[in-house]
């Protein structure tokens, strides 16, 4: 099965992507993420635990029980169940 862009409907291709989310003027970023990235328009798609598990990290970094600014796609899923 090929999946498609769902924006412009260009190949999508697997990739990694850094995501950079401000947070009450802090800059958190995300590194080494797995994604599809469309090769048309440059559309990047995470699947669905992927976001949940940003979600997490957002959210504990919102109430400061986390501190540090820069994760990679690994920490995030150690933390991930850490946390659980
Ligand atoms: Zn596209």
């Amino acid at each position: 099965m090929t999946l498609k862009c769902p924006v412009c409907g260009g190949q999508l291709k697997k990739d990694k992507i850094r995501e950079d989310v401000w947070i009450d003027g802090e800059l958190l970023v995300i590194d080494n993420l797995p994604a599809k990235v469309c090769l048309h328009c440059g559309e990047s798609i995470v699947d669905y635990n992927t976001m949940k598990k940003i979600e997490k990290i957002i959210q504990k970094f919102k109430h400061k029980e986390i501190a540090s600014t820069k994760f990679t796609a690994y920490e995030i899923d150690a933390m991930a169940t850490a946390l659980a």
